[in-house]
């Protein structure tokens, strides 16, 4: 099978298993012990929050350690709730992960304001400013890049929005790290992240936390992670998401040019393999590895298993809304018809996928769709024979 699903999850990096498996054999005792054999592991999960705390422009302390991207979702917006005045909202986008939508409006209930998004998804910071002046929200959520067409949001300038008007900024980052480099995260206030997105072990991520703030119980419990988040931390585990995101910040951005026109010529070679296909936002700043396709004819889901049969995976959107038959929110939020989004094929590549895995994909395309093609005149010829 040739994976073009990374958006979903990533396989596991060389790196990052070799780093896991060693801690798992090696560093397992539980660092809140009192002996030195914990002490050592108590060492070394602080290096890897000095480590990632680096990587990421924060300080060590704000990194909080957690199973990843919907635990610390969750938790912000129960912690951000907590500090609300009764009546005060929150703002985020239509078009976030249902982490952060179900999370807010669990935890805001009647009270989630969307910020406007255009035709191809991208929030306007003017409009949060306006919207901001307005409601006075407790706080902001809009993520760093979008899980199912890889657009870019603005979230350096939304950062700097909320922080004149002194609004906390979340930023559900999931799908950034380990493909942007890292260091374009720090102006997040509360930043969210999943390791299994950028080659490491999945139940794994990280929570910011800014500095400033000492009454954050995202779980209670123990007092492990500065009792930001109760329960015994997996070592094993964050010590190979550290390595994996290590590993992509030292080799992954130099070639970033060649990634976009890799990208680029499966795009049009697609055209041309699928006329009437579109690229969805293809105007915009998107992640160099996805690409959100219009097809002509036929529904997704037959699209990603007719692909799974040419050795393809490719999907529908998001993992986690494949099955429950609903068009995309994200795409709804883009004013798209149910028709149209329920049309939508989502390609996502890793660090690793090649040129002859990008061309074959979209012959892939093509193949599929000709033979659809072939059926429908070998059908419409049987009309006219048997009239
Ligand atoms: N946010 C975004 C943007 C995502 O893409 C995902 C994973 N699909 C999540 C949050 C949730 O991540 P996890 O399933 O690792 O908790």
């Amino acid at each position: 099978m040739v994976y073009f699903d990374n958006n979903a999850t990533t396989p596991l990096d060389p790196v990052a298993r070799a780093v896991w498996i060693t801690a798992a054999d090696e560093a397992w005792a539980n660092p809140s012990s009192p002996y030195r054999a914990s002490a050592r592991v108590r060492n070394l999960l602080e290096e890897c929050r000095e480590r990632s705390a680096s990587l990421i422009g924060c300080a060590t302390e704000e990194i909080v350690f957690n199973s990843g991207a919907t635990e610390a979702n969750n938790a912000v917006f129960a912690y951000l709730a907590g500090c609300a005045r009764p009546s005060q909202s929150v703002l985020i986008s239509p078009v976030e992960h249902p982490s952060v939508l179900e999370a807010a409006s669990h935890s805001f209930p009647d009270r989630v304001i969307f910020a406007e998004v255009d035709s191809e998804g991208v929030v306007d910071p003017e409009s949060v400013r306006a919207l901001l002046r307005k409601h006075s929200p407790a706080a902001v959520s809009v993520m760093a890049a979008n899980n199912e067409t890889g657009v870019i949001q603005p979230f350096e300038s939304l950062a700097t929005i909320c922080r004149e008007r002194g609004v906390p900024y979340h930023c559900d980052a999931a799908q950034w790290p380990g493909k942007m480099p890292a260091s374009r995260l720090s102006a997040c206030d509360f930043l969210t992240g999943s390791a299994h997105k950028f080659g490491g072990p999945k139940g794994v991520g990280f929570l910011r936390v800014p500095a400033e703030i000492n009454d954050f119980r995202g779980q209670l419990g123990g007092e492990q992670e500065g009792r930001r988040r109760a329960g015994t931390e997996n070592y094993p585990a964050v010590a190979a998401m550290v390595a994996a995101l290590a590993d992509r910040e030292a080799n992954g951005f130099d070639d970033m040019e060649e990634r976009v026109a890799r990208r680029a010529h499966f795009e049009a070679r697609l055209l041309e393999e699928v006329p009437g296909a579109r690229i969805l936002a293809a105007g915009r700043e998107r992640l160099w590895n996805t690409v959100s396709i219009v097809l002509p004819r036929h529904e997704n889901h037959r699209w990603v298993m007719k692909l799974d049969r040419e050795g393809f995976a490719v999907s529908t959107g998001s993992a986690c809304s494949t099955g429950d038959g609903n068009p995309s929110h994200v795409l709804a939020a883009m004013g798209r018809s149910p028709a149209e989004a329920r049309r939508v094929v989502r390609v996502s590549a890793g660090r690793d996928t090649r040129d002859a895995e990008w061309n074959g994909l979209a012959k892939a395309f093509g193949n599929v769709w000709r033979r659809w093609d072939e059926k429908r005149s070998d059908s419409a010829l049987t009309e006219v024979v048997s009239i």
